[in-house]
């Protein structure tokens, strides 16, 4: 690969960070799990020492990918906020934009994502760590079917934050359920594919694209630019914080330093997979984030099996939970929700009551779709791979 090789290579674009950044390109960054806060330059934000090398490709040459991919997208963004802040651009127009840049937008996501979670999670060693990454961002046919699944079964709206106050987390990409339910279907932390999903995508500390499914706030209706109230923003920055897995950048300190205390590096973490065929697998270990504190409250009693303790209590006895209230004014509600659920799973009823609609659900099973034909930079690393064998 030709040019020099690029040593800090960023796992969120530096044209995305530069949207969170003042006129010096300074961002507030936080190192979420020890509560710190410095501002920094975009340069140095959200980037590792040579993230991107394979002992077995090219020197810089994903690294060298993902530069191009950016060059061809960064006018499209720039443009998206440049209508947007002109007050008189259509909706349509707006749309059309963003559909036209979600399939890069899902590369980002894989990359910043795999990159941080995948590889830092796993105890395996780093070539089959970025090979992991490599499966998912150079499958076309998988990023395609992703794309497609958010385009076509979710709604979609942008909301603006008027005082710059979006935060942006490291996973780039930030979703959060809009309802308890969907956590048991088949699922990953993704969500994308899902029932009751909110898909946030950053454009910059003023503006989100989302697309969503179910009960969102109010103040976000589809298919419109819609400004969002001190509530709704405190809800959607708290899960944008609780998506990101070792940073998030703002523009502005404060509203970065208040929501580092709602982070949660344990949030519920048992999770009941159920998937298409009908199969059940307890207690994964997931991290999830819910936009609402009560959809919180119901998976935890499940996830924690909690709910056992619930199961022979009469509505007018107290409350097992501890609060001395009668049971149908406390707890009830919640674990009613949770049962539902719970005999849904037993009766296998159709996934499709907790799925988007099961022919997209791009986040059926990583194993399947990893047999999708194999990208060609993923051959070439398992040649080269077998050949030193
Ligand atoms: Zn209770």
């Amino acid at each position: 690969m030709k040019g020099t090789q690029v040593i800090k290579q960023h796992y969120v674009s530096k044209f995305i960070l530069k949207n969170f950044a003042n006129h010096k390109e300074q961002v507030f960054e936080s190192l979420i799990g020890e509560s710190k806060v410095y501002q920094t330059n975009i340069n140095q934000s959200m980037c590792k020492k040579l993230t991107y090398e394979h002992s077995e490709l090219e020197q810089n040459s994903l690294e060298t990918t993902f530069s191009e991919i950016e060059g061809s997208i960064a006018p499209k963004f720039k443009l998206l906020i440049q209508l947007l802040d002109s007050e008189e651009s259509e909706i349509v127009e707006i749309k059309k934009i963003v559909l036209d840049i979600i399939y890069e937008v899902i590369i980002f996501y894989y990359r910043s994502g795999a990159v941080l979670h995948e590889m830092s999670f796993q105890k395996e060693n780093k070539d089959q760590q970025l090979m992991n990454l490599l499966r998912h961002i150079s499958n076309s046919e998988y990023i395609y079917s992703l794309s497609k699944t958010i385009v076509d079964n979710y709604n979609f709206a942008i909301i603006r934050s008027a005082n710059n106050e979006f935060l942006l987390s490291d996973q780039y990409i930030s979703t959060a359920s809009l309802n308890v339910k969907t956590r048991f279907a088949n699922i990953s932390n993704r969500h994308i594919g899902l029932k009751n999903v909110i898909i946030l995508i950053p454009l910059s500390s003023k503006y989100y694209i989302v697309f969503f499914d179910g009960s969102v706030p109010n103040d976000i209706q589809k298919e419109r630019i819609n400004n969002i109230s001190t509530d709704t923003l405190f809800l959607l920055n708290r899960a944008i914080i609780n998506n990101s897995y070792h940073k998030s950048v703002a523009q502005v300190e404060n509203v970065l330093k208040e929501r580092l205390a709602d982070f949660k590096y344990h949030s519920p973490a048992k999770t009941i997979l159920s998937y298409a065929s009908g199969l059940h697998k307890s207690f994964t270990l997931k991290k999830e984030v819910f936009l609402y504190d009560d959809d919180e409250k119901a998976y935890e009693l499940f996830a924690n099996l909690e709910y056992q303790k619930f199961m022979y209590v009469g509505r007018n006895d107290t409350c097992p939970c501890g609060s001395d209230l009668k049971f149908k004014k406390c707890c009830l509600s919640v674990y009613e929700k949770v049962d539902k659920i719970k005999n849904d799973m037993q009766m296998q009823v159709n996934p499709t009551t907790y799925m988007i609609n099961s022919k997209y659900v791009a986040e059926k099973s990583i194993d399947e779709l990893i047999s999708f034909e194999e990208p060609e930079l993923l051959k070439q690393v398992k040649e080269a791979t077998t050949k030193t064998e």
